[in-house]
């Protein structure tokens, strides 16, 4: 007797079952389910979740790529415009000397 955890083929729910047993009875929903089955069937939703999760990682450093690229342009820009700034202020400099 060995206590597995599985997935309902019925109601869904997470559930504990003894893998021994072709059949298993749900605790929440009382229907019988085949244990195969329900073991296969948590297998599968845990490798899906782990596949949306990498999805989500992947689009999060996209995300986080996109908005360092953003806040370098905007370091940039800002750089130009003191740029021209400083050479304005150098020419009125200049133009009040003479
Ligand atoms: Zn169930």
């Amino acid at each position: 007797m060995a206590q597995v955890n599985a997935k309902c083929t019925n109601c869904g729910e997470n559930i504990i079952i003894d893998d021994n047993k072709e059949a298993n009875i749900c605790p929440n929903c009382k229907e019988a389910f085949i244990t195969e089955k329900a073991i296969k069937l948590l297998n599968e939703n845990t490798y899906k979740d782990k596949q949306v999760l990498a999805v989500k990682k992947r689009h999060i450093w996209k995300s986080l790529g996109k908005g360092l690229l953003m806040v370098l342009e905007c370091i940039g820009y800002l750089f130009y415009v003191l740029f021209f700034i400083w050479l304005f202020v150098d020419i009125t400099d200049d133009l009040k000397k003479k």
